[in-house]
């Protein structure tokens, strides 16, 4: 069940949207635009309603401060209020609303009003879903991990904190395909891309960057913690005998690891040129290595 914020002043009007709602939808009431920021941060809410005229903090000023706030900004806004004038209604939208429903409203109306906005934000989020993720192996994609690594950098930099990066390729990919097929392949690098999850902590990025090369962005990682967790992995990968189909096979990967300087860079692009250069390295010294930069 979606959680739907209703936030109104007065009790009366609070019952009649629990009412109406209260079947379908999991419902918060707030009795004013304060407590509806206080509950905002504990809860996790997918709609909100919202009346305008409130005493203390009216509902232009609970929207715009939910609009600037990252964590709140793309839950969506439904006015709900008295103000018919035009003025009213161009300022709920200017400041980010996204419906706008007059007192008194029809039951019915509202009703359909709420579901289309709450199809809409499912709808939202799983097209931006589909465009960050690779479809095979459900990993982020490359496009996601330029844009989350700028975050992530931000984040490390301003916590002062350590970043580093592992590029990690399949050895000899190649002649899999060529001995057991395109299909099997495929499947070779699932396989892979469950076994890196498995190693991944929570704020680690696993993403599939290319064909059978993937980028692990590790946050509050050193040089040498990130070489541990690389080895790891490739020593993983070494061990793990796949059975797919009718085919018993195993693998190996390369690694290269690379620290990323939060002190003079201001993007991930050099240190993953670093890391690069060490699986390099690792291919050229035989591969089912982990090199370092
Ligand atoms: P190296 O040890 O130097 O990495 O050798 P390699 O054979 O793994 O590397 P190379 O880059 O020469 O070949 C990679 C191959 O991976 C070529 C490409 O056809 C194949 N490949 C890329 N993406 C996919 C995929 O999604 N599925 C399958 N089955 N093969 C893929
Ligand atoms: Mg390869
Ligand atoms: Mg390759």
């Amino acid at each position: 069940m979606e959680t739907i914020l209703v936030v109104d002043d007065t009790k009366t009007n609070l019952n009649i949207l629990i009412e109406l709602l209260g079947d379908s939808y999991d419902i918060i009431a707030a009795i004013s635009g304060e407590m509806a920021l206080e509950i905002i941060e504990e809860e996790k809410v997918d709609l909100i309603l919202l009346d305008i005229m409130m005493p203390c903090m009216d509902g232009f000023e609970v929207c715009a401060k939910l609009k600037n706030n990252p964590k709140t900004k793309d839950i969506p806004i439904i006015f709900i209020t008295a103000k018919i004038d035009e003025e009213s209604i161009e300022k709920a939208y200017d400041i980010g609303g996204s419906d706008y429903v007059t007192k008194p409203f029809k039951p019915k109306e509202l009703q359909a009003r709420v579901k289309r906005e709450l199809e809409l934000i499912k709808l939202q989020n799983e097209l931006q879903l589909l465009a960050s993720t690779d479809p095979m192996t459900n990993l982020y994609n490359r496009r996601y991990f330029t844009k989350i690594s700028e975050h992530i950098m931000d984040l490390a930099i301003r916590k002062d904190e350590s970043l580093s990066v592992l590029m990690l390729d399949i050895d000899k990919f190649k002649s899999i395909n060529d001995t057991y097929g395109h299909q099997i392949g495929d499947e070779v690098i699932i396989s892979l891309a469950n076994e890196l999850q498995e190693h991944q902590r929570k704020s680690d990025i696993v993403c599939r960057f290319g064909g059978e090369e993937f980028v692990i962005l590790l946050p509050n990682t050193l040089l040498d913690g990130a070489q541990i967790l690389a080895q790891k992995m490739r020593q993983s990968v070494e061990e793990n005998i796949l059975k797919i189909k009718d085919y018993t096979l195993s693998f190996t990967v390369s690694i290269g690891v690379a620290q990323i300087d939060i002190k003079t860079e201001k993007n991930i692009e050099k240190a993953l040129n670093r890391a690069d250069k060490a699986l390099y390295k690792a291919k050229n010294n035989g591969r089912n290595q982990v090199c370092i930069s």
